[in-house]
């Protein structure tokens, strides 16, 4: 699946190399993309995938520049777990 966050293309994967992390975002100068744990449920997923869409968020416009990497994490947290908990999800493309 590909999202577009501020015009910017997102893959988003199922999976991390790194299972200690239920999700990653990966922000480069030529892809950006992000893996969310397929082994969670589907809410956890959904979860996952708003947190790091709001890391994305913060990457793209340069604001997480201005942020350790603690601050960051704590205003992503708060951000999306908010979000979340008030229905925010992102809503999948169709299939076919
Ligand atoms: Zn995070």
């Amino acid at each position: 699946m590909i999202i577009n966050v501020l015009g910017h293309d997102i893959s988003v994967i199922p999976d991390v190399d790194d299972k200690n992390n239920y999700g990653e975002f990966h922000g480069g100068i030529c892809e950006h993309r992000i893996c969310v744990r397929s082994d969670m449920t589907k809410k956890e997923q959904d979860y996952v995938l708003l947190h790091e869409i709001i890391h994305a968020i913060l990457h793209i416009t340069g604001v997480n520049c201005m942020l350790t990497d603690e601050v960051e994490e704590t205003v992503v947290k708060a951000v999306s777990q908010e979000l979340f908990s008030i229905g925010y999800r992102l809503r999948r493309p169709r299939t076919v």
